[in-house]
């Protein structure tokens, strides 16, 4: 099907899809339009989301409608409110020059208004599963004429955890209906409904099976875990027009990352499992109306989150599952616009970027985390052009333009410019002056011996001979706290000994360990401040040989000086005062300067 005129689609929505700019049909519309209007046949379409697929079921579902029959011909089962929102909207539009009814069930909202509209009669009901169950069992919605049944973002749904409800749904509608499942993967859970469910269905692919859109193009920056944040900024400053979704994997770090985002003066805001349903309408207000330029989100907040115009979606951290990471990737680069996927990750997630790749089938290209002179060339460049794009309404300003010509009359052209520039810019070029390069190479030792050679603030690992993880020596830095741990050389200890007790006792290959001290009767151990509660646990009942260990956060030296050598404890602190000034670390002078 090349246009929508020569396809067999009622002329009123033809009239109604031009009305909304519609030319040509997308790739899953051209192929699943006339195979509906042709076939009763059972289909799967494997399509992104974002790629059409509510016109590609709704317009020709909507054309076969039976009009004179307003009883629910048509059932659409979605993940989330918002997705169902949205689908009835777009319904409503097909419809605009027809008689037809549709309703949009979900929770969340009162059932008392949505039970009213099935009562009036409607011929298309769009439902999240956990509503629609409880309508049916409450027997208010008459399912004995339903002839088609679309599963929209299959895979999301039963990811969710609605398979149950989907089982009950199914089992409730007429036997010799159509069914239409729609999903941007196969999964096997999502092969199981079309096995148990369906007639041997035609399956229909929109470019290769789990694969990204077309449109996506896929960045990947390596930094250290601790740079992550910094990096972020980074290539927010350098994307200045940047309208997108922060992908977090846990509501904690949702919170923390927009937090520190909007503490540093950029439109960011949060979504996540915690908000009430007004709070998450408001933020999805702010990010429609581009208030917000970042959202950050976990997988479940952002689901069924419907916005086309993303030109970035980040990956503050990648997600557990790698199909997820096709999900993330799909909301940027819709309606044929062209859109950025970045993974921001470390060494060790190099293997599941790998996963992603081979589940994509495409590769991300590895870039380098923008240095303070690019970022302030691309600001400049922005502004350069917003100002040149300008539109000049003089007339508005009045006799005030008198008076401005007059306070820079004393300053030539140049001198105006650099003082606008200047004024603008400062703050960002003393920000950006020494900020370092944060960039690991795929080789974490020859990266992290550069890293010390420059000085440069880096706490990497690396690995050691069997595998385990040995800390790099590292300056003292305020993102990591320093633990007091009472066995040391007189227990036959060393660094990497200390190290296996540590790897053994909390076992979480995400805490990350700064410098190790071991000394006479006891040691000092750095961990990165986000797991102090996680180390203080692990210890709780731990022994030694024997000994019980005792782990708490160190303390000033006159606390301690009871605890084994006093001498030795003090020259350690002193050593790590002198090394601490010398190396103020680069967030905290960051902090201070704060921009925008
Ligand atoms: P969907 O995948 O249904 O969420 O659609 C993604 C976006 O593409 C929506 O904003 C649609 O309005 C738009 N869209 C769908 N089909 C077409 C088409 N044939 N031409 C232009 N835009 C379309």
């Amino acid at each position: 099907m090349k246009s929508f005129e020569e396809s067999a689609l009622h002329p009123e929505i033809i009239h109604a899809i031009q009305d909304m700019g519609f030319e040509t049909p997308t790739e899953v519309q051209s192929k699943t339009i006339p195979f509906i209007l042709e076939h009763t046949q059972d289909l799967i379409a494997l399509a992104q989301t974002g790629t059409g697929k509510t016109a590609a079921f709704g317009l020709p579902l909507m054309s076969q409608t039976d009009i004179e029959n307003a009883v629910p011909q048509t059932l659409i089962i979605c993940p989330t409110r918002e997705l169902c929102l949205q689908i009835e909207k777009d319904l409503q539009h097909f419809c605009a020059y027809l008689p037809i009814k549709t309703v949009a069930v979900y929770g969340g909202a009162s059932i008392d208004i949505q039970l009213k509209a099935l009562r009036k009669g409607v011929h298309f009901v769009v439902a999240t599963p956990g509503r629609l169950v409880d309508i049916i069992k409450r027997k208010r919605i008459n399912l004995s004429e339903v002839e088609n049944v679309v599963l929209d973002e299959s895979d999301e749904m039963l990811n969710m955890g609605f398979q149950e409800d989907i089982d009950f749904i199914l089992e409730q509608t007429p036997k010799n209906k159509r069914t239409l499942l729609f999903s941007a993967t196969m999964p096997s859970n999502v092969r199981r409904i079309a096995n148990k469910y369906m007639n041997k269905p035609e399956e229909i692919t929109v470019g290769s099976k789990n694969a990204g859109a077309d449109t996506v193009s896929h960045h990947v920056y390596m930094v250290h875990s601790k740079d992550r944040y910094i990096a972020l900024k980074r290539i927010a400053d350098f994307y200045p027009d940047i309208y997108g979704i922060v992908f977090c994997r846990t509501r904690q770090e949702t919170k923390d990352v927009a937090e520190k985002l909007m503490g540093d003066g950029y439109n960011a805001d949060t979504l996540h499992g915690d908000l009430s349903q007004a709070q998450r309408d408001y933020v999805m207000k702010k990010f429609r109306a581009k208030s917000l330029n970042m959202l950050v989100a976990t997988d479940v907040a952002a689901r069924g989150l419907d916005v086309h115009s993303l030109t970035h979606v980040i990956n503050y951290s990648l997600p557990d599952d790698v199909e997820a990471y096709t999900h993330r990737s799909g909301r940027t680069g819709r309606a044929g616009k062209e859109g950025i996927s970045i993974a921001i990750i470390n060494l060790r997630e190099k293997g599941k970027l790998r996963q992603i790749e081979k589940n994509l089938q495409k590769s991300f290209d590895h870039k380098q985390v923008p240095h303070g002179k690019e970022i302030c060339h691309v600001q400049l460049m922005n502004l350069i052009s917003k100002i040149n794009d300008a539109d000049v309404s003089i007339d508005k300003i009045g006799n005030l333009y008198d008076t401005l010509l007059e306070s820079f009359e004393h300053l030539s052209k140049e001198e105006l410019i650099q003082k606008f520039i200047s004024f603008e810019f400062n703050r960002l070029l003393e920000y950006y002056e020494n900020a370092p390069d944060i960039n690991v190479s795929g080789n974490a030792r020859s990266d992290d011996r550069d890293r010390s050679k420059k000085g440069e603030r880096g706490r990497g690992h690396d690995r050691g001979e069997r595998g385990e993880r040995a800390p790099k020596q590292s300056m003292r830095n305020d993102n990591y706290t320093r633990f007091f741990i009472n066995i040391g050389k007189k227990n036959g200890i060393d660094k990497s000994g200390l190290l296996r007790i540590l790897n053994q006792h909390v076992n979480d290959r995400d805490v990350h360990y700064g410098a190790i001290d071991i000394l006479k009767s006891f040691s000092f151990f750095e961990v990165e401040s986000d797991n102090i509660a996680k180390i203080t646990s692990s210890f709780a009942k731990a022994e030694h040989n024997g000994t019980p260990i005792s782990v708490e956060k160190a303390q000033s030296p006159q606390g301690k000086a009871n605890r084994g050598s006093k001498n030795d404890f003090i020259k350690g602190d002193d050593f790590w005062k002198q090394k601490r000034k010398k190396n103020k670390p680069y967030e905290q002078t960051a902090k201070r300067r704060k921009r925008r």
